[in-house]
């Protein structure tokens, strides 16, 4: 049977034809009829090109709804859709270029001559165009859609994405997801959060990412539901949106943004069905700042680019504060030691998953690959966690931000919990420095409520020495204004280490 998950989507929106899958603030709205349409408009701009079962289509467009159809026109081809963060400087196109060999190229049109120009020193020969409005040579190509869409068969295992890593720990990684991986998660999310064709998601998330394009699109394809679909995140603008939706996903700092605008509240968000955090970790101090000011709670999920969704939260039962949530159903998860020896509640150790939804393997990279499965196809996150007695998941840090010092295991997290709940702190970054002495030492960055007025940092230690170890406490402080994120709302540690090693 044919595994083309381009056929699972169509299957749903058959019965709905007539729904509106995209509205925006602008008041263009798209049923699942012009979803189709135009899916198969771009399916023959593709085939124009030459694209083919196999080959990849990598683009570098502004957030737009043609996007989404060029999405699905790559997939229903079998080709490979990979999308690259729009910050990506032309150095670090020029990698991906390389790295993926695509057969088409999808730039945006204000730079279409600069980057023709490296593409092809890439040997990447065509080149074409989408704006955010739609515009550019892409769209033109596309402009008569044929009578129906065509769809290439495909097993299971065929790639249907290539999603390279956030990059927070190194050079990002192409990860090779299939039909089967990208189906399974969507469905797995639909049955966990109740997705229905009743929905109507606010999505202002970006969608070269997994999160925005993969747990935010695909769910909604799949249960046939609605999109408020907006440029970005701004706060007016989502106030704006919220009425008309009924859920919504985020990362963290999207609703710390929320909390700080008084027009968000009970009232605001009653008939909201749910609101999804994840990509970074949520404080705790915003999950109880969020269900003071709502009376809800946020529900966390985990996932990377590598495995889709790994855990959530339950929509029913309790969200616990700092957790991300019990396995998803048909994933495994466990926690090991470095030999892959699963540890016993409690303990802390490697976070490893297994399922559906793990991807095939990092493309062009072989051996890493291998170093990262088990022999018993276990996946090894490189997240830290401990599992509770409730089979709920608490990731303590990555294993790359793991502190030894004087020979000890700090986990950051567990100090940054502690100082995040002291007064006068708004959050806190907790890293391993090179010191002469100990090997690493512990440094904790801090962001105060109020940068003119920090709290003072002997103090703040005495405080954290009732809950954490002499060998945990911070040997120094330092208070900035705000911690490095991504666009992705993650802290970029490796930037405070170099900072701080580097005076
Ligand atoms: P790279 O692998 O290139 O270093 P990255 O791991 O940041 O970058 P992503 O795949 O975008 O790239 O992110 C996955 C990571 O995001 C996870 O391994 C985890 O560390 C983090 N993450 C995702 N969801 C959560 C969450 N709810 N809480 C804490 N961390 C999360
Ligand atoms: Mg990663």
């Amino acid at each position: 049977i044919d595994s083309n998950l381009v056929g699972k989507f169509i299957a749903t929106s058959e019965r709905s034809h007539d729904a509106i899958f995209l509205r925006t603030p602008s008041g263009k709205r798209l049923s699942y009829r012009d979803l189709w349409n135009d899916v198969a408009a771009y399916r023959a701009a593709l085939d124009a090109h030459g694209v083919q079962s196999g080959d990849r289509v990598m683009v570098q467009v502004e957030k737009s709804p043609e996007a989404i159809s060029l999405y699905l026109a790559t997939l229903s081809a079998g080709a490979a859709f990979v999308p690259l963060n729009t910050g990506y400087t032309e150095a670090e196109l020029r990698h991906f270029l390389t790295d993926a060999a695509p057969r088409l190229f999808i730039a945006d049109p204000a730079r279409r001559s600069d980057l023709t120009a490296l593409a092809r020193g890439c040997g990447v020969d065509r080149v074409e165009t989408l704006g955010m409005d739609g515009s550019g040579s892409l769209p033109e190509a596309a402009a008569t859609a044929p009578a129906s869409l065509s769809i290439e068969p495909c097993g299971p295992d065929h790639i249907a994405a290539i999603l390279y890593t956030s990059g927070t720990t190194g050079r990002p990684k192409g990860a090779m997801l299939t039909h089967r991986n990208l189906g399974a998660n969507a469905e797995a999310l639909c049955v966990a959060w109740e997705i229905t064709g009743r929905d109507v998601l606010l999505h202002a998330l970006p969608i070269f990412h997994a999160h925005g394009l993969f747990v935010a699109i695909n769910t909604t394809l799949l249960a046939g539901a609605g999109l408020i679909f907006l440029p970005k995140f701004e706060v007016d603008v989502v106030l704006q949106a919220l009425p008309e939706a009924t859920t919504m996903m985020g990362v963290p700092t999207f609703y710390t943004r929320l909390l700080d605008d008084p027009r968000f509240d009970a009232a605001a968000t009653a008939h909201m069905r749910l609101f999804v955090s994840g990509s970074a970790p949520l404080l705790e101090n915003t999950f109880h700042a969020f269900r003071e000011c709502t009376g809800r709670a946020i529900l966390e999920r985990y996932g990377m680019t590598e495995t889709g969704m790994n855990t959530s939260n339950p929509l029913h039962g309790e969200r616990k504060a700092g957790s991300i949530g019990p396995a998803l159903p048909g994933v495994e998860v466990r926690v090991a030691d470095d030999a892959g020896r699963a540890l016993g509640t409690g303990k802390v150790g490697v976070l490893e998953v297994r399922g559906p939804n793990v991807f095939r393997g990092y493309w062009n990279m072989p051996e890493r690959t291998a170093e990262d499965f088990r022999q018993d196809g276990f996946f090894i996150t490189g997240d830290l966690a401990r599992i509770d007695p409730e089979a709920y998941v608490w990731l303590v840090g990555r294993a790359k931000d793991l502190i030894i010092t004087g020979g000890y295991n700090v986990y950051p997290k567990e100090v940054e919990v502690c100082l995040d709940a002291l007064p006068g702190i708004r959050e806190s970054a907790v890293i391993g420095v090179p010191d002469s002495d100990f090997g690493e030492a512990v440094v904790a960055v801090v962001v105060a409520d109020d940068p003119a007025q920090p709290p003072v940092a002997e103090a703040l230690v005495s405080e954290l020495r009732s809950s954490l170890a002499r060998y945990k406490l911070p040997k120094r402080i330092v208070f900035v204004d705000n911690l490095p994120r991504n666009t992705m709302g993650k802290v970029q540690k490796n930037l405070l280490r170099d900072a701080i090693a580097g005076n």
